[in-house]
C-alpha cells in the first residue's frame, strides 16, 4: 500500500500533479477539496449560510457522500446527486473553505479520506493530509509558487471553462481563501515537518511531476 499525500495553497499544481503520479503509478487520485466543495454546495442549497455552524451543523448528518470513479474521473455524490458538474463554479471555492473551517465538517470527511486511504493505494491532494489526515503517508509533498503566478493559472482555467472574471478578482478571492485556510484553528493549510516543500513558480506541470516522480523512485 502507498499513500501520497500533496499539500499547498490553491493554483500551487497540486490536482495537476496529483493526476499525473497517480496515473504514472496506476493508483487511485483522491480529490478532497472536491468533498468540501461538495459539503459547501450542499449548505447553499439549502438556503444555509456556511459561515453560520448553527446553521450547518444540523445538516451535517444528512450528508451522506460518496466519492465514486467514472472512467477514472472522480464524482462527488451527494444523497444520490451528482453534484460534480456544480461544485466547480467560482462561488463553490470560499463556499467550501468556509464551511472547512467547522471542526465536525473536516471530521467528517476526514474520516471518508481515511477509509478511502485504508482500501487502496491513492495520491490524495488537499491542504491538511501529511500534516493531518495522513501522518504516515509514505511520501509528503507541499507545493507553493509566487501568488501572482497562482492566480494567473486559476484565472486561465477559469476561462478556459467560459468563466468570465477579472484577474484581479481571481487574485483577491485566492488571497482571501488561503489566508482563511491558514489561519482555521483545526487543521490549516500547512506543510508537515517531513513534507518535501516544492516551489512550482516558472515550472511547466510535467517538469513539476518529473521532480516529484524523481523522489518517490529514488
Ligand atoms: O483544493 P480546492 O481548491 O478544491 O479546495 C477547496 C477548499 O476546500 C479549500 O480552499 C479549503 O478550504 C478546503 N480544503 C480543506 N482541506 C482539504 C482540501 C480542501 O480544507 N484537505
Amino acid at each position: 500500500m502507498l499513500t501520497i499525500a500533496i499539500d499547498g495553497p490553491s493554483g500551487a499544481g497540486k490536482s495537476t500533479l496529483a493526476k499525473t503520479i497517480a496515473k504514472k503509478l496506476g493508483i487511485l487520485y483522491l480529490d478532497t477539496g472536491a468533498m468540501y466543495r461538495g459539503v459547501g454546495y450542499y449548505v447553499l442549497q439549502k438556503g444555509a449560510d456556511p459561515g453560520k455552524e448553527s446553521e450547518v451543523l444540523p445538516l451535517l448528518d444528512g450528508i451522506k457522500m460518496d466519492i465514486v470513479y467514472d472512467e477514472g474521473s472522480q464524482k462527488v455524490i451527494i444523497c444520490g446527486e451528482d453534484v460534480t458538474p456544480y461544485i466547480r463554479e467560482h462561488n463553490i471555492s470560499m463556499a467550501a473553505s468556509t464551511v472547512s473551517k467547522i471542526p465536525a465538517v473536516r471530521l467528517k470527511m476526514v474520516e471518508l479520506q481515511r477509509s478511502v486511504a485504508a482500501r487502496t493505494s491513492c495520491v490524495l491532494d488537499g491542504r491538511d493530509i501529511g500534516s493531518y489526515v495522513l501522518p504516515h503517508a509514505n511520501y509528503k509533498f507541499f507545493l507553493t509558487a509566487d501568488p501572482a503566478e497562482r492566480a494567473r493559472r486559476r484565472h486561465e482555467e477559469l476561462t478556459a471553462r467560459g468563466v468570465s472574471i477579472s484577474y484581479k478578482e481571481v487574485l483577491d478571492d485566492m488571497t482571501a481563501r488561503d489566508y482563511q485556510d491558514s489561519h482555521r484553528d483545526f487543521a490549516p493549510l500547512n506543510a508537515a515537518e517531513d513534507a518535501i516543500v516544492i516551489d512550482t513558480t516558472g515550472l511547466l506541470p510535467e517538469q513539476t511531476a518529473e521532480l516529484v516522480l524523481s523522489k518517490i523512485y529514488r
